[in-house]
């Protein structure tokens, strides 16, 4: 007997995998999988088959599809250990507060970094926006908004904001992360009253007095989709990521740097330099060039210190 699901998450070695028919199973992974030659690692996300024993009735994972995309946690070495956290996003939803916890756009700015860099769409919400107002959040967040990413102002106090949330994750697999406090566990349990879900601790619960890491856990929504947990997120970080890569890590640098006079231009000090000209003219947004330059600074950083 065989079946088609996904990989919810995996504790020590066994892997829960949620079946197209919406059961879920304790499964094991018997030998290694190998695509041609290679042998291929299993991640939460996995598109997997699983067939069941006939003798001990215990399911094995038997194949892995193909992966639409990858959420990897790089090595400060660049490609060596490359290890995959969720496989199959559609999209990154990065959630803040308007206030309490007050934004930290550096930060936000990381979390997209992260996303573009792996090539995942990206949304942000800002929740707890009734302490704020809605023009004072639109206003702080307008850069992000003429980079192109969708922003969404949510209150899962009010309720203001969560139908069209609701609808942005149907459907989909997103990974839902941000600082703790902002309201993400609050979100989920207004948009889906009795899923219960505690964003950014499940995983670390699972995981208390084992000596195995846990990496993502997917939460499947009652309407279709799942939502990934992925406490580590941020740890995923930047690493690895070549300085030159970062330009198209911004999208509305990566639509000036072409312009400048220099292709291998940096945006620092060259003559024509048409993202820092569109800087000085309030064309592009100071902030987010300064976090161009942090990131920038820091890439370069570690490519001295772990050459190759
Ligand atoms: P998480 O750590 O991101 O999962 O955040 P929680 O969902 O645990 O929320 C942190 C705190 O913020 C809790 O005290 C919530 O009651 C509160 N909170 C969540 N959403 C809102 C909101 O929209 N408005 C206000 N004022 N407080 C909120
Ligand atoms: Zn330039």
């Amino acid at each position: 007997m065989t079946a088609e699901g996904i990989v919810l998450s995996g504790t020590g070695g066994v892997w829960q995998v949620r079946t197209d028919e919406g059961e879920t199973h304790d499964v094991s992974l018997r030998g290694r999988l190998k695509r041609g030659t290679e042998a291929i690692k299993l991640a939460v996300g996995d598109r997997v088959t699983i067939a069941r024993d006939a003798r001990d009735a215990a399911w094995a994972i038997t194949d892995i599809a193909p992966r639409r995309s990858v959420l990897a946690r790089r090595e400060p070495s660049g490609r060596v250990g490359e290890r995959i956290v969720v496989a199959n996003l559609d999209q990154v939803v990065v959630v803040f507060a308007a206030a309490n916890p007050e934004p930290h756009e550096r930060m936000l700015d990381r979390f997209l970094v992260i996303a573009e860099a792996n090539d995942l769409a990206a949304r942000i919400v800002i929740n707890k926006a009734e302490l704020v107002g809605e023009e004072r959040v639109r206003e702080r967040f307008a850069d992000y908004v003429a980079a192109g990413y969708r922003l969404h102002l949510t209150s899962a106090k009010s309720g203001r904001g969560l139908d069209e949330l609701h609808e942005a994750l149907d459907g989909k697999v997103s990974a839902l992360t941000g600082p703790s406090g902002v309201g993400k566990s609050s979100l989920m349990n207004a948009m889906y009253p009795g899923l219960d879900l505690r964003v950014g601790e499940i995983s670390e619960s699972v995981n208390k007095g084992r000596h195995t890491t846990v990496g993502a856990v997917l939460h499947p929504l009652p309407d279709g989709g799942y939502v990934a947990d992925t406490p580590g997120l941020r740890e995923v970080g930047v690493w690895g990521l070549a300085a030159d890569a970062l330009d198209g890590c911004f999208p509305e640098l990566r639509a000036l740097a072409p312009e400048c006079r220099f292709a291998d231009c940096v945006h620092e000090v060259e003559p024509d330099c048409a993202v820092r000209t569109a800087v000085q003219e309030g064309r592009a947004s100071a902030a987010r060039y300064d976090s161009y330059r942090r990131l920038r600074t820091e890439l370069a950083e570690t490519e001295r210190r772990y050459p190759g």
